[in-house]
C-alpha cells in the first residue's frame, strides 16, 4: 500500500502522490511549468535509454523515474497530472490529451480496425457522434445505435465484430441516466467466450458527473474518458481531456497521442494540475448545493413543465442515480448539472426558451449565456438551437431533447442571486 492510499480521496486530490518520481524538484509545493519542448539527454545512452523506456510495456510507469525527450512524448506536468486523474477514478493508469475529444478519439481508437463495430448509447455527445460516424466510418468502422438501458435489445444487436459500446451516464443535455452495472454484466457475460483481443471494451464518457460524483470503473466499466475542460478543470481557462483505464491499455495509449499528436500542453496540465484538481471537491459540493435548490425551485415553476435533475423526487430513474452517482464519501451526489423544459406546444415552448435565455443574456450577472460546462460561473444554454442543433430534429425527439429545453451548469455564485436572476427570466417568457 502507498502511503496516499491511507488518506482521503478529497486530501490527495490537493496534494497528489506522496512522493512522485514526475519531477525532482523536491522543494516546490507546486511543480513548476517547464516551458522546455525538448529535454537534454546528457549521452547517446541515456537518449538511447528514453526512447527505449518510452511507451514500454515492460516498465512500470507508475514507478520508474522518466526519462524526458520531447513534449509530444510525455512531459512531468502531464505525468503528475495523470497520476492524481488515476487516483480520482481508481483506475491503473490515465493517458491525458489535449482536449476531451483527442481522449474519446483514442479511446476507441485503440481498439478499433477495419471491420470492427462499435454501439453506441443515442445521447452523446454531438462530436463524439460526428467521429464514431463521418470519420471511423470512412476507415470501414462502422457503428450501431441503440438505448443502453434496453439491455435486452443491445444484447441482440452484439455481433463477433462489435469491439467497443460507448456510452454516457448522466447524458447530455437531457439528465437520462445508463444502468452502469447492467452494461458491464452483460459484457462480462458475452466475454467469456471472447478471445482476449476480441473481448467487447466498454468505454464511458464520464465528463457530467465527473469523478467526484461517480467512479465507473469500479462499477466494472473498461475505460473512462473526460473533457478535463469540463468539471475537472474547472474554471473555463484551459482544455484537455484524459483517458483512465487499465494498465494494459497505457502503451497503446501513450503511442496514440505520440502519433496523432493530441499531446496536452504544460501549461494547460499545470493549471488542471494546481488549480483545477486540487477543488473539484469544495467546488462540485457548493455546485450540487445550489443545483438541487435550483431544481426545486423549477420543479414548482408555473412556466416550467419538466424538470431533470437526479436529486429530485421526480426524477424517473432516481434510484438509479442513488446507485450509482456516489461522492468521494460515498454520499448520494446529483452533479452540478439541471435540464429542464417550458411549457407549451413545440413552438411555443422553443419560443419561450428564447425569450428566457435572451433575457438572461441581456440582465443576468449570475448566469453566462455560453456553451461548456462545469465552470465556476453558472452556464445556461438552449441545445435545440445552439450545442444540438446539428442533430436533426427528428433525432433531437429520439434523444429526448425538446424545442423548449434548457442546460444549466451551476456554479458558486450565490445561489439566492442565480434564483433571483432565473424568477425574472421566467417572468419575460411571455
Ligand atoms: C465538452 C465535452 C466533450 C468534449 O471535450 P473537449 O474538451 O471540448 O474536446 C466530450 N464529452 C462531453 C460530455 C463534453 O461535455
Amino acid at each position: 500500500m502507498s502511503r496516499e492510499d491511507s488518506y482521503r480521496d478529497r486530501s490527495v486530490l490537493i496534494h497528489g502522490k506522496f512522493r512522485s518520481e514526475k519531477w525532482d524538484f523536491q522543494d516546490h509545493i507546486i511543480p513548476p511549468i517547464t516551458t522546455a519542448v525538448t529535454f537534454r539527454l546528457r549521452s547517446a545512452e541515456r537518449g538511447a535509454e528514453g526512447f527505449q523506456q518510452f511507451a514500454n510495456p515492460d516498465i512500470d510507469r507508475s514507478t520508474a523515474t522518466p526519462i524526458y525527450i520531447y513534449d509530444r512524448l510525455d512531459e512531468p506536468c502531464q505525468g503528475l497530472l495523470e497520476e492524481t486523474l488515476a487516483f480520482s477514478e481508481k483506475g491503473e493508469c490515465a493517458v491525458s490529451f489535449a482536449t476531451g475529444m483527442a481522449a474519446i478519439a483514442a479511446a476507441i481508437g485503440i481498439h478499433v480496425q477495419q471491420g470492427d463495430q462499435i454501439i453506441y448509447h443515442p445521447a452523446i455527445y454531438g462530436c463524439t457522434h460526428g467521429h464514431i460516424t463521418n470519420w471511423l466510418s470512412r476507415y470501414g468502422i462502422t457503428h450501431e445505435s441503440i438505448n443502453f438501458n434496453d439491455i435486452e435489445g443491445l444484447e441482440k444487436i452484439i455481433t463477433p465484430s462489435t469491439r467497443v459500446l460507448y456510452f454516457e451516464t448522466p447524458s447530455n443535455p437531457t439528465m437520462e441516466l445508463v444502468d452502469i452495472e447492467a452494461v458491464t454484466s452483460l459484457v462480462k457475460r458475452l466475454n467469456q467466450d471472447r478471445k482476449e483481443d476480441r473481448k467487447i471494451v466498454t468505454v464511458i464518457d464520464n465528463t457530467f458527473a465527473s469523478p467526484y460524483a461517480q467512479r465507473p470503473i469500479e462499477m466494472g466499466v473498461d475505460f473512462v474518458v473526460h473533457s478535463l475542460t469540463k468539471h475537472i478543470g474547472g474554471f473555463g481557462a484551459t482544455m484537455g481531456g484524459v483517458v483512465i483505464g487499465p494498465s494494459s491499455s497505457e502503451t497503446s495509449l501513450l503511442l496514440y497521442r505520440k502519433d496523432f499528436g493530441g499531446s496536452l500542453s504544460p501549461d494547460a496540465a499545470w493549471h488542471i494540475l494546481t488549480y483545477g484538481v486540487p477543488t473539484l471537491a469544495v467546488r462540485m459540493e457548493s455546485q450540487e448545493k445550489s443545483a438541487q435548490r435550483v431544481a426545486e425551485f423549477l420543479d414548482l415553476h408555473n412556466k416550467v413543465s419538466r424538470v431533470a435533475y437526479p436529486g429530485l423526487d421526480s426524477f424517473p430513474q432516481k434510484e438509479l442515480a442513488r446507485k450509482q452517482m456516489r461522492d468521494i464519501d460515498g454520499d448520494f451526489a446529483p452533479g452540478a448539472m439541471i435540464y429542464f423544459e417550458m411549457k407549451g406546444n413545440p413552438q411555443q415552448s422553443y419560443d419561450r426558451a428564447v425569450q428566457m435565455i435572451n433575457h438572461l443574456a441581456q440582465n443576468s450577472l449570475s448566469i453566462t449565456l455560453a456553451v461548456s460546462l462545469g465552470q465556476i460561473r453558472t452556464l445556461v444554454e438552449h441545445p435545440a438551437s445552439m450545442t444540438h442543433s446539428v442533430v436533426p430534429p427528428e433525432d433531437q425527439l429520439k434523444a429526448g431533447i425538446s424545442p423548449g429545453g434548457i442546460r444549466l451548469s451551476l456554479g458558486i455564485e450565490d445561489v439566492r442571486d442565480i434564483l433571483r436572476d432565473l424568477e425574472s427570466a421566467l417572468a419575460a417568457a411571455k
